[in-house]
């Protein structure tokens, strides 16, 4: 990076610590320091900055080691009721101007960022102040005319209006849903009914994604209050339906800021209260409480943080005349700024129109998709399909999971099986995917049977990667006629999309195959075409990245390099977004090839650190990165070339890679795809050409794309997208090494 020219930078924290606030940090500071830009944390938020002395200190690169995978923030938040009043800004001002701050990274939520946008805009004012005062000169003041102001949201409510998701949100949705998760198991041993009260003043976000995650029964959120005037009956008729359905459990979510229609807060206590008062049953309540906000963050929450701290430096580098505060965000799965006032005055607006009782402005403004959710979550937590939406048009549906293991494929089983009964279809599930099919290993599948699917790792069904050719056609064509076949719903990763693509090819010489075909994106290598994201791949990288803070940290009183091979095949995702997030020196993936003479810059740049005094390097590569330099090769070549200063370990990680429970965004991803499969099916029910398509999440929004289209898209020879949105995010880790 060339070096830039501007004042100093300060970073901070405030308000409530969000797990990735570290890992922000830590982008910020070595970003800055590597375009050689001075930069200081502000330790304890606004605090700091008013008190200024040691807790406004200058930092290194090193100063921010061993920090990225820490929850809360290790450069401190406080609550400072001195920047409220201008005289405390004023002293601030002098603290920031003694150091040549003018650049602010903020990274905190709502009210941190309105403190420090009023800050921005009283500038030159407080500025005027000093000199009259005679704190500092005419020339000072104006060396620092403006005070640049970038926003970070560090939140784990994810309440910012504009952005897809705020630091620590997917971290305390996953606290949220080990915890649930753990209470159903007993619950349903029980037979129980729970409460669970999750954070949400204004925004039923946690509460909402947490409940469609787990297959909860019942979610009480701020912007949607229950319509019955006796919210308790309506909730006790309905958790009691799901019990004479034969549910074993009842599960209640609720928000902490709930409300009825009248606006009136729901306590998690009041509905204890009803549940005991109208079921006469035992009932528990949880409290989540700050267990949502502690711990370690997740991979997701590592490596946008990160981004966002990066996109942050560079934005004050290149934009020296700013005159908005900005906030830096993730918005379409892209790096995004906002004007950080509008963002702040649409999300007051939001609280704004649940307090007047205004929930549906107020839904509306938290977007499409988050209505879209709560109604299939509405769907998919009934004791049984409801009569009214019943469509006149029966059709014979099948299920199947189809390539190598992804968590999440019994989610979205779970989710086709119960819309397709909601739409008064019949449905199949295909055991054993393309060899199922073939052999006729086909079931009716009823509601209740995919009640318990929706937190579940593998895949039920079953799946595996055969390729379907020769005689298997003929089978598979038996087999279609004989169930009366009008859809399938495939659920699998490359296996899927080819089969499917042959199965499109040879629809003249099978009628049979002329029936729409919805092909859902799941494979942990995240190597398909037509869609950002595949389910598994977010569960497979938080599998690897606590697989490598634990193999860190076995390296106590050594100095030790791991190199770590991660899964993938021939696409980079894994190894590139787990090196993001775990801070590797080095990434090797198929994609950018791998050269004997980089390895040698590689361990010579890694023999200069550990000679600085680093005493744990991390190198991650792509199982099928190089066919002769092989992992082993790596390590050996490392091992023989640092041995001076440190030795090496590999880990060549495996199938743990793919095993655990879906994570929250993987079952939220096959929950939301799923669904939008039937959809699909049924409005292709009048058209004469049945469609193959597969159906992803691109920029955030829903993609559909005709089968025979993808093949363009995809590098063949290795089978990877030929365009990979995360491919450029490698320039981090070369910035950061
Ligand atoms: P959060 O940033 O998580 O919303 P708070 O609302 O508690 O947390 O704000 C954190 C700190 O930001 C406050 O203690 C205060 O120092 C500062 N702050 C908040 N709102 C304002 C404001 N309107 N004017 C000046 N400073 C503010």
């Amino acid at each position: 990076m060339a070096e830039a020219n501007i004042n100093c930078i300060g970073v901070m924290t405030s308000g409530g610590d969000a797990p990735g606030m570290n890992a922000a940090v830590r982008a910020v500071v070595k970003t800055a320091c590597k375009s050689g830009i001075g930069v200081f944390a502000i330790h304890q938020g606004y605090k700091g900055m008013v008190e200024g002395g040691d807790m406004i200190k200058k930092m290194t690169s090193d100063d921010v080691g061993g920090i990225l995978h820490k929850g809360g923030t290790a450069i401190g938040t406080a609550r400072c009721h001195r920047f409220r009043k201008r005289e405390g800004r004023l002293t601030a001002a002098k603290n920031l101007i003694d150091r040549k701050i003018d650049n602010l990274v903020i990274i905190g939520g709502d009210g941190s960022l309105t403190g420090a946008n009023l800050f921005r805009e009283e500038w030159t004012d407080l500025l005027k102040e000093l000199v009259e005062r005679g704190d500092i000169t005419a020339e000072t003041a104006v060396e620092h005319p403006l005070l640049k102001i970038v926003g970070l949201v560090g939140s784990i409510d994810n309440d910012l209006s504009g952005t897809d998701m705020t630091i620590g949100a997917d971290s305390a949705l996953r606290r949220i849903i080990d915890a649930i998760d753990a209470i159903s198991s007993t619950a349903a041993s029980h037979e129980r009914t729970f409460v669970v009260e999750v954070m949400g003043r204004n925004c039923g976000y946690l509460a909402l994604f947490s409940a469609l995650a787990t297959g909860a029964d019942y979610v009480l959120i701020p912007e949607r209050p229950p319509i019955a005037d006796d919210w308790g009956m309506a909730m006790c008729d309905y958790l009691a339906e799901g019990r004479k359905a034969g549910k074993k459990k009842s599960l209640v979510i609720v928000a902490e800021g709930a409300k009825d229609k009248d606006g009136i807060p729901i306590k998690s206590t009041n509905v204890v209260s009803k549940l005991k008062e109208h079921l006469k049953v035992d009932v528990r309540l949880t409290i989540l409480g700050h267990v949502q906000r502690g711990g370690a963050p997740t991979a997701f929450d590592r490596y946008m943080s990160i981004v966002l701290g990066y996109a942050a430096v560079k934005h004050l580098i290149e934009n020296g005349g700013d005159t908005e505060s900005k906030i830096i965000g993730l918005r379409k799965n892209k790096v995004t700024e906002l004007s950080l006032m509008k963002s702040i005055e649409r999300t007051r607006s939001i609280a704004k129109y649940i307090e007047d009782g205004n929930f549906d402005r107020a839904i509306e403004l938290r977007g499409e998709s988050f209505n879209a959710e709560l109604n299939t979550f509405k769907t998919l937590a009934q004791a049984f399909p409801s009569k009214e939406k019943q469509t006149k048009d029966k059709l014979n549906l099948l299920v199947l999971n189809a390539g190598s293991l992804a968590p999440g494929m019994n989610t979205a089983v779970r989710t086709v099986v119960r819309i397709a009964l909601e739409g008064g279809h019949n449905i199949c599930g295909v055991n054993n995917g393309f060899k199922g099919l073939t052999e006729g290993d086909i079931k009716p599948m009823s509601w209740m049977e995919v009640e318990d699917w929706a937190s579940e790792g593998g895949s039920f069904l079953g799946t595996n990667r055969m390729m379907i050719e020769g005689k298997d056609y003929f089978e598979i064509a038996r087999n279609l006629e004989k169930w009366g076949t009008d859809g399938i719903i495939i659920i699998g990763g490359s296996t899927a999309y080819i089969n499917a693509f042959r199965m499109n090819q040879r629809k003249n010489d099978f009628p049979a195959f002329d029936i729409s075909t919805v092909c859902i994106p799941a494979t942990i290598n995240n190597n398909l075409p037509g869609t950002d994201f595949c389910i598994g791949s977010d569960t497979a990288l938080n599998n690897i990245v606590d697989a490598i803070d634990k193999i860190k940290e076995s390296a106590v009183a050594v100095t030790r390099t791991f190199v770590v091979e991660v899964f993938g095949r021939y696409c980079g995702f894994l190894a590139q977004l787990s090196g993001l997030a775990t801070g590797a020196e080095r990434v090797y993936i198929h994609e950018k090839g791998i050269r004997l003479k980089d390895m040698q810059e590689d361990v010579e740049m890694l023999v200069e650190r550990f000679n600085e005094g680093k005493r744990l390097g991390l190198v991650i590569r792509n199982e099928f990165t190089n066919k002769i330099y092989t992992t082993a090769f790596v390590s050996a070549l490392y091992e023989e070339e640092g041995r001076e200063v440190f030795d090496v370990r590999q880990a060549v990680l495996g199938h743990l890679q793919q095993g655990g429970t879906p994570s929250a965004s993987d079952r939220v991803l096959a929950t939301r795809l799923a669904a939008k499969g039937v959809e699909f099916i049924e409005s292709q029910a009048d058209n004469d050409q049945k469609r193959y398509i597969s159906l992803g999440l691109k920029g955030g929004q829903l993609a559909v794309e005709d089968i025979d289209r993808l093949e363009s898209q995809v590098n063949l020879e290795y089978f990877r997208p030929k365009e990979q949105w995360w491919i450029n995010l490698s320039e981090i880790n070369d910035t950061f090494k």
